[in-house]
């Protein structure tokens, strides 16, 4: 890499400033746990908070991080030597044995570091079947052990830690933290972040002490789009809104053949399909996804749950709750068709919430969403359980 390459700049972090203080402070303090949680909406920023802290630590000019010295200018080039990022990642093909895994894991890490580096802002969120190996935690937990490598403190970012129960269904790697986070070596800091921290060992989550990012003002999201991304005023508005204030979001749904919006087109002609009862269209949909696993559902329901709360505001005259804006229209329509009422919504809804749940234990996913649009459609017509389920 060239010397003379243009220093990136640390990314900006909108709309957190009142929480961005009081870490600050309990950092300076030193009263801050050697675990942290920072949980929030998915792409709201949580990973970004958890380097600032780092670079908060670690700097050492007045009013940490100073983005300018020698550690925050390591730090923000993901350089640092002291600050070290994971996150979930794709199984690697054909390891045959557990270092060979590990090594794997490692390569594809670093190179994931290395798309980070040239797309600042941030990468797509990954949607297919990941992880966090046993392998990613052993490795942790040996650096856990040897000292910092330039000052008392190093940090471990774990990004979206609910994938620490691989799709195995296996808690081992889960439980391989919890011993480390049990008993952190000295000057070992962790940071977890989750968009379900719910689905985090209870023991995990009960020795870290939670952070939460609240969602931004919408208002704010568009500025920041129109700004940083150069979006005109009604794409930063649309996508602003479907984003329910998460940045990271919202800069997904700017890009109108990206992977947002085919999950919001996708998931818009599952929402059709249950309403217009076309059941033919239940299985040619199902079949139609990708048999990878479950878990790349996880995007999928939360867009259909969006859909469905928009109806539920469309259908009672509150339509400055919609997200989806661009197909007012639409929701006016199938309020109206429908009649729709609080309670089958909210049958609906549920049904939505119980399909997340087999998809996070990644059952079939064609025989899930086979099922969920059978379940959808009666909840939505005010018909009984398929199966005959209370
Ligand atoms: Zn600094």
């Amino acid at each position: 890499m060239s010397a003379s390459a243009k220093s990136p700049t640390a990314p900006a972090i909108v709309g957190h400033d009142a929480l961005l203080a009081s870490l600050r402070r309990a950092i300076r303090d030193e009263t801050l746990p050697a675990t942290v949680l920072v949980h929030g909406a998915r792409g709201c920023g949580k990973q970004t908070i958890a380097l600032w802290m780092a670079r908060a630590n670690l700097c050492r000019e007045p009013a940490p991080p100073c983005e300018r010295c020698t550690n925050c200018r390591l730090a923000v080039r993901l350089e640092h030597a002291d600050i070290h990022w994971y996150f979930p990642l794709p199984r690697p093909k054909g390891a045959s044995s557990p270092a060979k895994m590990a090594e794997a894991l490692e390569d594809a890490r670093l190179e994931r570091l290395e798309e980070h580096r040239r797309a600042r802002l941030r990468p797509p969120l990954e949607d297919g079947v990941v992880g966090i190996y046993l392998a990613t935690v052993l490795g942790i937990r040996s650096r856990a052990h040897k000292r910092p490598a330039l000052g008392e403190a190093q940090w471990f970012v774990i990004g979206d830690a609910e994938h620490l129960v691989s799709q195995e269904a296996s808690p081992e790697a889960a439980n391989a933290l919890l011993k480390l986070l049990e008993e952190p070596p000295s000057g070992s800091r962790f940071v977890l972040t989750s968009s379900r921290p719910e689905a985090l060992l209870e023991t995990i989550r009960s020795r870290a002490l939670p952070v939460h990012l609240p969602p931004i003002p919408t208002s704010e999201v568009a500025s920041f789009l129109e700004r940083e991304c150069g979006a005109d005023s009604e794409a930063a508005t649309l996508a602003a809104t479907l984003s329910q204030g998460s940045i990271g979001s919202a800069m997904g749904h700017l890009d109108a053949d990206g992977a947002s919006a085919s999950v919001r087109r996708e998931s818009l002609e599952l929402l059709r399909a249950a309403l217009e009862r076309r059941r033919s269209h239940y299985y040619t949909r199902a079949l139609g996804l990708r048999p990878g696993g479950a878990r790349g559902l996880l995007g999928l329901l939360a867009a259909l749950q969006l859909w469905l709360r928009d109806l539920a505001a469309a259908s009672v005259g509150r339509e400055e709750r919609v997200a989806n804006i661009d197909e007012l229209a639409f929701l006016r329509g199938a309020a109206v068709r429908l009649s729709a009422t609080p309670d089958r919504l909210g049958a609906a809804m549920d049904r939505i919430e119980e399909a997340t749940a087999l998809a996070t234990a990644n059952v079939n996913p064609q025989l899930l969403i086979g099922g969920l649009l059978l379940e959808l459609e009666a909840a939505l017509h005010g018909a009984a359980r398929p199966g005959g389920a209370a």
